[in-house]
Parts: structure tokens; sequence; C-alpha cells
């Protein structure tokens, strides 16, 4: 230690400078948002390897995504000078796929196993439910894959389950039977889910200390970015990896030659690796998905000894970004009291808007991406956050018709495309011949005349006999199915069996233990599109759509071509793998001039100079589901922090008054959040269109409440999750109309087709139409001028004349 290269340290604050010279074997860095958690990170790993304490193949670092895992890569080497390939920089899920590819064996898995994506996981477990008859008792394809998931990232298999389950509640005899069964299926195929690939290496590291004793050697220095975020299973993989090994091991690893001379102590074990995470529990948002911000509290319980360094100064955001979001975030409790600041000022003031509609909204947003766009503003510096996907529609909508660059980042994805799944599907089942959920997705697709009780019959076949559902192809003749049908499957058969050749290496390829000679993969991908007739039966439907999709299969062909040019000598299986370990994060594109659109989730570890939070609304922030979630409010809450928290310079808060959701449209109430922001950071901007209708009021009001005892809104809303979960915390309509700035309420405003009306900005009309009930009342209207609308009758700015 003591090398450390100045250059490295320069630029940080005694703190940070702190966290990246420490040694130790636990370090654990807590700190706000923007603080420059993962800059210390980077300047960590650089440090040690500059240093050399440790080679670059010593080094584990976990990020959240795989594209924080190529930036980190990136900003080390750039802090090195050189390449400093060997590190293992990645998500969980990459290490631990790495890490089951080569030991695969060990827990008698095929290392060309399939890993299986969410929509996979429903598919298999429709089938089960409906086998079972599950569905009469109230199990969906999606609530069982949430319980699954669940208990796999609390480490319980099958057998833990079957033990704490409850057998006199046929319920749970139920769920423990469709676990079962999905086990048994994904074992059969060769398959992990998401959750697997986490848990199955945990459970290999301690059924075989050995394999896990490997590992241990090689990483001297593990680094866990985003630490709050970590569940169970995750929690536990990295203290498996951390595990000093024992002396008896050191003995048989030396046995067998596998160097490990200069690493034992004085006892002849080797310690356990050094571990530095660094987190903050206010941006934990993945509760719902196991993460426990214990392990964050808790680390200095499990680590005895480890040192704790606190950063405090904020380099991202201005002073009233900040201020917002200290504010929002102290409603939290059970929280450690921290506040963010910065030396840069105050800067601008947080901008709010509330649109009449969203569509409204989202013109507001285009209009001022646009002259932030003039006054110099990269778009790709822009970003436009959201609570759920279905908001994108009208952010969309508007932004294609103001003609602004954008990209949704994590939609509707590429890799989720049905013709993409079909072309993926051959070539799994070709990787991985025992793949049944493939071969079954292909068996009829393109149409060859092979129905569904073919399927069936050469599923229960397999079955009875115990062979795969590819040996049940090959024997189909023996089934009585017919010649054509038998015809068919054969030709299909024949048509893998021959991709399967292409992919053998050559002799000398095999002697070398190398690819060489092996086909790559795009030729695989387009033998198999084009003699499976999947490419043409496209090409030549009627169906206009499929035009689209014959183009996104040959998108997926470039990609591969792309693939085998970037990564020579890379098998199909590495394809595969990396197909699907691509996070919604990774397909973010810094280069390209595009407004970004994506979740609060997806913004984690994110910045922005201009950062748009969209839908503010009670029922979207915090979401209508979290109302029923333990804690559900505080982590909605933590969600909001982190989307204020993403932004440089510029924060706009937008809202609508009234959101088509479910298909309905319904009358939006301001969230709770917006309340906790005291009023003097708030800019409020008057929704164009209702200039006239709010007669000039300002949601000048909107915190004139605070702080009255007493009132429903003078309780804070931590009082309120911990006391009481019916009382009501819905804000007050009359809270609402102040944020709104607008008072007004049609209430029982009769119109039927024929009326004429007035509308503050769309003018005079006449009514076609009047839908819906109640409250949610829409009345369809043709304007003399502004065409087609329709309109909430409860609070349009519109009379009857
Ligand atoms: P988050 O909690 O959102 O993940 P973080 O704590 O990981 O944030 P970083 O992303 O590392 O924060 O840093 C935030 C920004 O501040 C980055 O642009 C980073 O380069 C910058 N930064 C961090 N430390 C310093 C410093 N000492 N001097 C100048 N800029 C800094
Ligand atoms: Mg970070």
């Amino acid at each position: 230690a003591g090398t450390t290269g100045s250059r490295l340290t320069d630029g940080l604050n005694p703190e940070q400078r702190e966290a990246v010279e420490y040694r130790g074997p636990a370090l654990l860095i807590v700190a706000g948002a923007g603080s420059g958690k993962t800059r210390v990170l980077t300047h960590r790993i650089a440090s040690l390897i500059e240093s050399r304490e440790a080679w670059p193949s010593q080094i584990l670092a976990i990020t959240f995504t795989n594209k924080a895992a190529a930036e980190m890569r990136e900003r080390v080497q750039a802090l090195l000078g050189e390449s400093a390939s060997g590190m293992w920089i990645s998500t969980f899920h990459s290490a631990c796929v790495r890490i089951l590819r080569r030991e695969a064996e060990s827990i008698g898995l095929s290392s060309t196993f399939t890993i299986y994506d969410s929509a996979d996981q429903r598919t298999i477990l429709k089938r089960i439910i409906k086998e079972l008859d599950a569905d009469t008792m109230g199990f969906t394809p999606a609530s069982a894959q949430a319980k699954i998931s669940k208990l796999k990232n609390e480490l319980a298999d099958v057998e833990t389950h079957a033990r704490n389950a409850n057998m006199n509640d046929p319920q749970e005899v139920m769920f423990l039977e469709i676990f079962r069964q999905y086990t048994r299926r994904l074992r059969a195929a060769s398959a992990l889910d998401f959750d697997d690939l986490i848990a199955e290496t945990v459970y290999l590291f301690r059924a075989f200390p050995k394999v896990a004793a490997l590992y241990q050697r090689r990483f001297r220095h593990i680094l866990v970015d985003e630490y709050q975020d970590t569940n169970h299973a995750q929690y536990s993989l990295i203290h498996e990896l951390t595990r000093p090994v024992p002396r008896e091991i050191v003995d048989e690893l030396d046995a067998h030659g596998i160097l490990v001379r200069g690493m034992t102590d004085g006892s002849g074990a080797i310690p356990g690796a050094s571990l530095t995470v660094v987190g903050d529990s206010d941006q934990s948002i993945y509760a719902f998905r196991g993460a426990d911000i214990r392990n964050i509290s808790e680390f200095e319980r499990d680590f005895p000894g480890a040192k704790v360094v606190l950063l405090e100064q904020n380099y991202r955001s201005t002073q009233n970004i900040l201020s917002a979001a200290n504010a929002v975030i102290s409603n939290n409790f059970d929280r450690k009291e921290k506040k963010l600041w910065t030396a840069d000022g105050d800067g601008d003031k947080i901008v709010g808007y509330t649109g009449y509609t969203a569509h409204d909204e989202a013109q507001f947003i285009a209009d001022e991406i646009e002259s932030l766009h003039r006054a110099g503003v990269a778009y790709r510096d822009i970003a436009v956050f959201y609570r759920t996907n279905a908001q994108t529609r009208a952010l969309e909508e508007i932004f294609v018709r103001s003609a602004l660059p954008y990209r949704v980042v994590g939609g509707t994805k590429f890799y989720e495309r049905a013709e993409i799944k079909d072309a993926m599907a051959y070539l799994i089942a070709v990787a991985n011949p025992v793949d049944e959920l493939a071969l079954r997705r292909i068996l009829n697709t393109p149409k060859r005349g092979i129905g569904p009780a073919t399927e069936t019959a050469l599923a229960s076949f397999a079955e009875q006999n115990e062979l795969s559902f590819r040996q049940a192809m090959r024997a189909a003749d023996g089934l009585g199915l017919g010649p054509k049908v038998t015809g068919a499957i054969s030709a299909l058969a024949n048509v893998l069996d021959e991709a399967a050749a292409m992919l053998v290496p050559s002799a000398e390829g095999l002697e070398a233990g190398t690819n060489a000679g092996a086909a790559k993969v795009s030729d695989v991908l387009v033998f198999l599109v084009e003699r499976s007739g999947l490419l043409d039966a496209l090409r030549n439907s009627r169906d206009p759509q499929d035009e689209t999709r014959a183009e996104n299969v040959e998108e997926l062909v470039a990609q591969t071509r792309d693939f085998d040019r970037e990564n020579p000598g890379a098998t199909l299986v590495d394809f595969l793998t990396q197909v699907s370990l691509v996070a919604a994060a990774d397909e973010l594109d810094d280069a390209s001039g595009t407004v970004s659109l994506m979740t609060l989730h997806t913004a984690k570890g994110l910045e922005y100079h201009a950062v748009f939070l969209t839908g503010i609304e009670e029922g979207l922030l915090p979401h209508q589901m979290s109302a029923s979630e333990p804690g559900g409010p505080a982590e909605e809450r933590r969600l909001f922090y982190v989307g204020i928290t993403r932004a440089r310079k510029r924060l706009y808060l937008s809202l609508a008054m009234s959101r088509a959701q479910f298909g309905e449209v319904a009358v939006a109430m301001p969230s709770r959040y917006l309340q906790e922001i005291p009023e003097g950071l708030i800019d409020w901007r008057q929704s164009p269109g209702m200039a006239t209708s709010r007669g000039g009021t300002q949601p000048r009001a909107l915190n004139a409440r605070r702080g009255e005892p007493g009132g429903a809104w003078g309780t804070r809303d931590r009082d309120l999750e911990r006391f009481s979960v019916t009382r009501s915390d819905k804000p007050k309509t009359e809270w609402a109309n102040r944020v709104t700035g607008t008072v007004r309420d049609n209430g029982d405003l009769t119109l039927a087709p024929g009326d004429r009306i007035r509308h503050t900005d769309f003018g005079e009309g006449k009514v076609t139409q009047v839908t819906g009930e109640g409250t949610k009342r829409i009345a369809h209207v043709s304007f003399d001028t502004a065409g087609q609308k329709k309109l909430l009758i409860k609070i349009a700015p519109i009379e009857k004349l």
C-alpha cells in the first residue's frame, strides 16, 4: 500500500480518497445519491491494479447493469491507460453464468444450459397450471412465477419449501406441486431461470467446497455497487466468495498443481477476499424482488471490524434539486438522517407543470425539450422518467408528432418479439437439444401441419418413456401419426441435426480445444431460418405485419454477423448467453443524439443534465399496487427520490389532471409527495390549456396547510404508514385543486348528443356521443375548428350553450 499514484486520488475529496486508499478485509461506503460512490469504486480498482496489489484477474466488481459494467471497465482502463483484461466487472447474473457454464457438470447440468426469461417461465407455468387444474384455485402463471421467484431469492428450493409449507392448506399443497413440476421441467430441459442463476451458484459453492475454493482463491478483491438492492441469494453468494479457503483444501489444490504459494497465511489457509460494498439505503427500490436493506445496516455485524466511510458532498446536482430530494426522503421513518449538499450553488428552480391530460403534459415536455435543445443541451443529456410503461404512449405520440429524436429504454424489446423468439428458439433447440420449450415453440412454426394433438402425443410419449422431446420426435414414426405429420416431424429433426453438425469444430479445433472450423453463428441462423421455411413463410404471407417480421428476422441475422465479427471464436452458446443477459438499461446508447425515455427503476445510477419526472400522481407514484404492500409508500418515495437525484441542472415535475388508465379515463390527483417539497423550490407553470378556466389561480397555496397540526395533511405520511393502514391517506380534492390550480368541478353537468358546448381552448362544438358513467362520463365532441376531442365532463373547462 501507499504507492497509490496521486493521479488516481487527485480531484477526490478526503473521504473519497480514504475510501480509495483503505486496505483491509471489509469496507462499507454509505452515501447519498451523486456523492461519488461509483466513482470511488472505479478509482479503487484502478488503484489496486496500479499499485500491483492485485492482478486484474483477481478483481470481481459487481454492478447493477451490464451497461454500468461496461462503463466501469472503460473508466478503469482510462485511468490506467492500459487494457486491464481479465478483470471480472459484471452483473451478478453474468458472473454466475460464467461460473455455471464452467462448473455445470458438477451439479448435473449441461454447460449449454438455456436461460429462461420471464415469458418462458410463464409459458411453462401456464402448461403446469392447466394440467393440474390449478387455475380453479386462483393460480395464474404470473402469481405462481412471483411466488417461485420470491422463494428462490430466499434460497428456498422445493425441498426446503416442502418442509416449511402448511400441508393442511390445499392452496399451499397445490403451490408446492406447481413448484415441484416447474423445477422438474427446467431440470429436464437443462434450463435455468434468472433467479436460478444466483441460487444455483450458491448451491454449487456450498455443495462443492473445492469448486468454491477455486473462485475464493482467484478473487482477492470483491467490490459491489448498489449494495442496498441485493437480495438474500446475492448476499449469500458474496458471503461464499469471501470465505477463507481452509488449510485442507489448500493442500489439496497444491497437490493438484494449482498454484497457491504466497497466498496462504500463517496457518496454511488462504484468507478471505477483501470486500468493498457501496450503497444508499434511501435508494433501495427492489424490495419487491426480495432486496433487503438490512444487508447494508447489518454489514458491520457480518464483517466485524469493517471500515465505514461516509460521503456527504454531492457532485451531481444543484442545491435546489438536492433540497427537494432531502425534503422528500426525510418523510421516511427508520432511516439514518443524512442531508445531501453541494458547493455548486442553488441553480435553477424546479419546474412544475400540470397538464389537462397526459397529452397536454407530453406536449409541455416536448416543447421544453426543444427549448433546452435550442439553448445548447444535447438530446442525449435529457431523460424522461415514468412509473409505468403504459405512460409512454402519450409521450411517444407527441414526440413523434414533434419530430423529437427519442428512444424508449427497455420498452418492448427486440428480443421479446414473437418472430425473434421463434428464430432464437431454433438456435436454442440446436444448442441445447433437451430444451423442450424451444422445440415445442418451433414444432409448428412455420405452419407445417403439426397440430396441438400431435404435440401433446409427443410430450406424453416422451414422458412415459423417459425420453427427451427431441428423442420422441425421432421415434415419431412409431406413434401412428400419419405419414404427412410424421414426415414433417422428421424433416424438422433433420434440419436441427444438420445445423448441429455445422457447429462441430474441425479435428484441429477439437484437438486444440478451440472452436476452429465450426460454422459461425450467423451462418447457422441463416441455414435454420431458410431451411425451416420460417423466413419464407413471413415473406410470402399476406398479413402486412409479416413484412416487418421478416425484416426483424433479417435484423437478427445482421446482429449475429456483428457478433461473429466482434467475438472471433465465440460459440453459439456465447451468443445465446449474451442475448439472455441484455438488461433493460443496456440498450442505452449515450453516443446517439436521442432523448431517453425509461422507467424510474431503470434510471438508477444514471445522471442527465435535464430530467423530466412525469405522472406525479396518486395511483402512479405512489403506485396503487404499493398500497397493499407493507412499506409500499416508503419504497415508492425512495423511487421518487432516485428520480429527483438523477438530475444535474434541470428538474421538471409534471402531472396530468386526467389520465387514461386500464382503458378508462379517470381524474388524477397530485401525488402526496409533491406536497413534501418546499413551496419555494418549485416554479409552477400554468397549463396553457387552463389559462382562463383557472382564473389565474396559481398553486401558491400548495403548502398552506403544511405543518397545520391535526389536519390530515398536517399529519406526516410516516405516521399514516405506521399507525393506520385503513385510514385513507388520499390527498383531499381541495388540496389537489390547489396544486392543479383549478377549482373546476362540473359535477353533474348533463350533456347529450346534439348539445352545443364551449371549451376554453377548442372553442365551440357539438356533442356527438356521451360514454362512461358517473365521474367518468366522457363527451365526444366535434369542434367547429379544433376537430374531434374526447373530454372528461367532470373537469373539462367547458360550458353548455
Ligand atoms: P448514485 O447514488 O446515483 O449511484 P454515486 O454516489 O454513485 O451516485 P457517482 O455517479 O459516482 O455518484 O458520482 C456522481 C457525479 O459526481 C459523477 O458525475 C461523478 O463523476 C461526479 N463526482 C464524484 N466525485 C467527484 C469529485 N470529487 N469531484 C468532481 N466530480 C465528482
Ligand atoms: Mg452510483
